[in-house]
């Protein structure tokens, strides 16, 4: 079965500093508080952004990047762990100013203006842990 179960843990609500890196900050607060596994939320803005396409076929990410103030509609996530430690999964909807939507797979480089987040921990009875597939060259959870 390619699932494990898990009760609530603490629940965090906050603020990302301004001109922070979104992927990057998310990331740390996770690690700094020991967060295992869990689900991330987060809207807000951001002065420029990247994000991620992965291309099934060539089996790599390509970089969309955007040189311009954006709103996040919407980040949804998850933390799991990879090599030991806290990693997050977030993808993003983005909107211009003439409220076009667009997104994708949260990358580096995504730099923020004003954001807040949610971030609920699980408890899992099994840790969630990312290695290769070898199906999709993606790191899956290995359940
Ligand atoms: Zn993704």
């Amino acid at each position: 079965m390619a699932y494990v179960k898990f009760s609530e843990g603490r629940k965090f609500i906050g603020r990302v500093p301004f001109q922070a890196d979104l992927l990057d900050y998310l990331t740390g607060f996770a690690n700094d508080h020991g967060i295992r596994a869990g689900q991330v939320m987060a809207l807000g803005a951001v002065s420029e952004a990247v994000v991620g396409y992965y291309d099934q076929h060539k089996r790599t990410y390509f970089n969309i990047p955007y040189h311009r103030h954006l709103e996040i509609l919407n980040l949804t996530g998850n933390i799991s762990l990879k090599d030991g430690k806290s990693f997050v999964h977030a993808h993003v909807t983005l909107s211009d100013e003439d409220g076009h939507a667009f997104g994708g797979h949260l990358m580096p480089g995504t730099t923020v203006f004003a954001c807040e987040f949610i971030i609920h921990e699980y408890l899992t009875e099994q840790d969630l842990n990312r290695e290769f597939d070898q199906d999709t060259g993606l790191g899956l959870w290995k359940l």
